[in-house]
């Protein structure tokens, strides 16, 4: 029998706000421990929490973006469970009355659309962080992250493969990122998930007993124990075993999953409204602004981005992943308006010094206008593409000074008088007899040859196209 999996997933992101969900203390990562509390995310008696403004409107943004219904009003509710790293005893999350229901995300696999419906976008704060020590016998607990604020969605069980998946996840993840709301870091773990899974016979609409996976940080964890899980289940079914209902760890370094606790009922929770905080009321007013002030998603953008500049789909998708990165190629276009040389130029170089460094686009001092007059020069004819690449371009990506300057201090301007390089061309082959034989025998390939002798001669400043021309005259003429 061929079976087929089902998943749903639970993402959960970490809102950039500067502060806490319900509390002024700071948001910042990486600190240490215990140095961002105070009594109220500590959940000490007497204290009340007050909703970060910032954190339902971010919460708005997404559910805008992902065009959900939104909930002119919704509740804060207390999730109730005991663990080292949840001061208070609860969580304060959103259960009966999310702030967004419905909506959904359009992901591209292999050319492949599909639309993966969503169940709800609610809020609800981060809990604390335990850390182990393996030389003690014993855990430490930071709070830091304890009352940061995230948003949890979740999505139908329509996901149908591991691969659909981290697509899923992918363009959830570009969303958060071009609305400024998570920076979707899965190491650090700003953008988590739980990944729901079961399978079934194909075709069957019965679907099976699911399985919650934890402890993925990275797509390629969500992917492998996807992969596994399903394979898992599967064989049990196949040995007329059943599956349990339960929550299983994902192993990094077995590549496997396994049993942490069986699944706990909602009722377990407890849910209960918050009696320390009011309903949240939203405006339409506010939400329209919201609206209104949306940024252009990354799926209008690559539409767009194809139809305007003429570009391959596999080089817009590389353009848009970051919404700086696409800003940058637009502002260059302005100046420099050829955007396939605009283009290739980025997805190459650019690239490749940004992933050197690690850092965005944002972080590094390369600006539009030094691209657009770097292509300029090129296509000027006043610097070489090599000298551009080679010479060039690491110093203005490195200092931000114009490549103009650069040009002229180390005075790399192209050599195009056809008198100077055919003095050089000759020479060249006046030192290369044997090679000049073969040539005219049939190796026509040692034009490249010759070519590179002058630009080694010339110190890459040599016009290649002119040389090319006056070899070709200087060898068959
Ligand atoms: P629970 O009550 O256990 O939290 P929910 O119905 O709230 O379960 O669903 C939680 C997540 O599990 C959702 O993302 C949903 O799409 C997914 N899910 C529900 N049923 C299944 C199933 N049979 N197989 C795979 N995923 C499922
Ligand atoms: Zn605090
Ligand atoms: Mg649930």
């Amino acid at each position: 029998m061929d079976y087929e999996a089902v998943i749903g997933l639970e993402v959960h992101v970490q809102l950039t706000t500067k502060t806490k969900m319900f509390c002024s203390c700071s948001t910042k990562f990486g600190n240490p421990p215990n140095t961002q509390v105070c009594p109220i995310c500590m959940g000490l008696p007497g204290v009340l929490p007050v909703i970060n403004k910032r954190a339902v409107e971010y919460a708005l943004k997404l559910a805008v973006a992902l065009g959900c219904k939104i909930n002119l009003r919704s509740v804060m509710a207390r999730k109730h469970y005991f663990y080292p790293d949840l001061p208070k005893g609860y969580q304060i999350s959103q259960y009966e009355l999310p702030i967004a229901e419905g909506g959904g995300i359009d992901i591209e696999l292999n050319g492949k659309k599909k639309r993966i419906n969503l169940v709800r976008i609610h809020m609800e704060e981060d809990a604390g962080k335990l850390v182990h020590d393996e030389k003690q016998p014993y855990s430490y607990v930071d709070f830091n992250r304890a009352g940061v604020p995230l948003l949890e969605i979740v999505s139908k069980p329509e996901i149908s493969s591991p691969e659909e998946a981290v697509a899923y996840l992918k363009t959830l993840r570009r969303i958060v990122r071009y609305l400024g709301i998570c920076d979707g870091n899965m190491e650090e773990g700003s953008l988590r998930c739980d990944a729901n899974v079961s399978v079934k016979p194909k075709g069957s609409d019965k679907f099976g007993t699911k399985v919650e996976l934890k402890n993925m940080n990275s797509f390629k964890h969500v992917e492998k124990a996807l992969a596994y899980e399903i394979k898992r289940q599967i064989g049990l079914l196949m040995e007329g075993k059943e599956v349990v209902q339960e929550t299983r760890l994902y192993n990094e370094a077995t590549q496997t999953t396994h049993p942490m606790r069986g699944k706990e009922e909602a009722h377990d929770y407890c849910y209960f409204p918050d009696p320390d905080l009011i309903e949240i009321k939203l405006s339409e007013e506010w939400i329209n602004k919201v609206k209104d002030e949306l940024p252009e998603l990354p799926a209008e953008k690559k539409k767009r981005f194809i139809e305007t500049y003429k570009l391959s789909e596999k080089e817009v998708d590389i353009l848009i992943e970051e919404r700086d990165f696409a800003e940058f190629f637009e502002e260059t276009v302005k100046i420099y308006p050829n955007a396939k040389g605009v283009c290739n130029f980025m997805l190459t170089e650019v690239l490749r010094y940004l992933n050197k460094e690690g850092i965005f686009i944002s972080e590094s001092k390369l600006k539009p206008v030094h691209l657009a007059e770097l292509l300029k020069l090129v296509e000027d004819g006043i610097i070489s593409i090599t000298i551009a690449k080679q010479q060039v371009f690491p110093e203005v990506f490195e200092t931000g000074k114009a490549p103009k300057s650069i040009v002229e201090e180390k005075g790399l301007v192209q050599e195009s008088s056809e008198d100077k390089l055919r003095a050089i061309c000759e020479e060249v082959l006046k030192d290369h007899p044997a090679e000049v034989e073969k040539y005219k025998k049939g190796k026509k390939g040692l034009l490249g040859f010759f070519v590179g002798q002058v630009m080694k001669r010339t110190k890459g400043k040599a016009n290649p196209k002119l040389v090319n021309e006056i070899f070709v005259k200087l060898l068959e003429g």
